[in-house]
């Protein structure tokens, strides 16, 4: 392996030591609300990891876990009551939620200021006009990953697989912002054929797509920063979207899988959550 590992946690440590300040000098006491909607292991285990973290920092984790067959419109009603209450600063669901509640509806109850996921159409949108002050949490934590290498965007070659509304969309206009040269792919340039011919060209290669080994490592080319946002479990064991060793060998910079984009994920929810109360004191 000649590449430079890239891994969250050191980076993670650092933005949640810049959060304990930011959370101590805002004076007050910062409270996320977190609502899950009936039982879930993989529900619990995020907001296990949410609590601690938050409460690491300093800010105050406010669970409240409905019932399963809570309605829409009581959920609806539910974050009503959070968005007016002033005490509140930010406002989660956890995923996944029951059949009878739709997850992009629901979001857009959230009051955009209190949106810590930065899913909300609003926030979405700002990135847009390069004035999103909360960012979406995966695509946050990739670019950190790159600024954490030192390459100046500006002009460079990158390659993102995977256009989801959570990763590859709002990433590909955070990097437009760094006028970096973005090409999308997805399960369309697949089915042309022409997904090897984008990934070689990538100076920098970011795969969100959720299938082990999709990306060859001899694809790579020499000196690329490589970012595996996807997690698989294959045989018991968790694994991205490249062949990790392969990749190794060429690339720069390659995150690991798990310990690259991960880590950094809930830090970017917790940094939001600091957006979110500035924005809600002036
Ligand atoms: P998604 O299912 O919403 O989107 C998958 C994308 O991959 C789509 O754009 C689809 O067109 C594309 N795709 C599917 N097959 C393809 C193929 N053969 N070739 C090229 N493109 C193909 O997925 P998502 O929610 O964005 O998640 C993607 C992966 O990232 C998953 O493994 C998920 O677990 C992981 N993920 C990780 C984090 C993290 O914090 N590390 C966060 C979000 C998602």
């Amino acid at each position: 392996m000649s590449a430079k590992l890239l891994e969250g946690k050191p980076i993670a440590e650092k933005i949640q030591t810049e959060i304990r300040q930011e959370i101590k000098s805002l004076g007050s006491t910062v409270i996320l609300a977190s609502i899950q909607v009936g039982d879930n292991a993989g529900a619990e285990s995020y907001v296990k990891s949410q609590k601690k973290l938050a409460e690491s920092l300093g800010i105050e984790y406010r669970f409240n876990k409905l019932a399963s067959e809570t309605s829409e419109a009581a959920l609806i009603e539910y974050i009503n009551k959070l968005n007016i209450d002033k005490s509140v600063q930010g406002i989660i669901i956890q995923m996944p939620l029951p059949s009878q509640i739709d997850y992009k509806k629901i979001s857009t109850f959230i009051c955009p200021e209190k949106d810590v996921e930065g899913m909300h159409p609003a926030n979405i949108g700002k990135i847009v006009f390069g004035k999103a002050k909360i960012l979406p949490c995966t695509p946050a934590a990739c670019m950190e990953l790159l600024k954490s290498t030192g390459v100046n965007l500006y002009g460079k070659e990158v390659v993102i697989v995977g256009h989801s509304e959570i990763v590859g969309k709002p990433l590909s206009l955070l990097l437009l912002e760094e006028f970096a040269t973005v090409t999308v792919c997805h399960i369309g340039t697949s089915k042309a054929g022409k997904l090897e011919e984008h990934v070689k060209k990538a100076q920098i290669l970011i795969v969100a797509v959720g299938k082990p080994n999709l990306i060859k490592g001899d694809l790579i080319s020499p000196e690329a920063i490589v970012i595996d946002v996807g997690i698989n479990r294959v045989e018991g064991k968790i694994v991205g979207d490249v062949e990790f060793e392969a990749a190794a060998k060429k690339a720069a910079f390659i995150t690991p899988v798990p310990g690259g984009v991960g880590p950094l994920t809930v830090t970017m929810l917790m940094r939001n959550l600091v957006e979110a109360a500035k924005l809600q004191r002036v």
